[in-house]
């Protein structure tokens, strides 16, 4: 297992802790006044757990077909299982899978308050250091004043956008490496 994959499971395996510790957030309670004002991070966590498994499970059997096994017991196993019952698959399949990880532990890390991880990633357009999450728009910004996009703007990437540029870069690493 990578350790982006590691990193990506214990995000998740955070959200989770997170639930659990704090279910006054869970869905049933979602509208009480008592919720404290650090809360919106905690609201929807079950529904972005149940949304990363789905999410995981989908691309899984569409993989593996038959020789997909049970749904191991810890969410943050999910990872790993997916990993494996899709050792042997083709090249594409195994990028796309390990995109989709590295996405979903992005997406974790943005959700747990992380938001320095987005500099850990060049800008996709000027491939200079600087961007940074604007948390309103739910993309990373590029600081660059010449990097703009068609309109003049300062240009804005997704997280899937950054993802597969990390997992595509790294990949063409290691074959450039073997
Ligand atoms: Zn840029």
């Amino acid at each position: 297992m990578g350790s982006d994959t590691e990193d990506a499971a214990s995000s998740l395996h955070l959200l989770a802790t997170h639930y659990r510790e704090h279910p006054q957030t869970g869905p049933s309670e979602r509208r009480a006044p008592s919720v404290n004002p650090g809360a919106p991070l905690n609201l929807g966590i079950l529904d972005r757990l149940e949304q990363c498994v789905d999410e995981v499970v989908e691309h899984a059997r569409a993989d593996a077909g038959d020789s997909l096994g049970p749904l191991p017991p810890r969410v943050r196993d999910v990872y790993d299982w997916w990993t494996d019952s899709t050792a042997d698959a083709s090249p594409e399949v195994r990028l796309r899978r390990d995109i989709v990880i590295y996405r979903q532990g992005l997406e974790n890390a943005i959700r747990l308050g992380e938001h320095k991880r987005i500099r850990t990633h060049p800008c996709p357009g000027c491939h200079t250091w600087g961007l940074q999450w604007e948390p309103h728009r739910q993309k990373a910004l590029c600081l660059n004043r010449k990097c703009r996009d068609r309109n003049g703007m300062a240009r804005t990437w997704s997280l899937a956008r950054l993802a597969t540029q990390y997992v595509t870069e790294q990949e063409s690493r290691i074959s450039r490496a073997t």
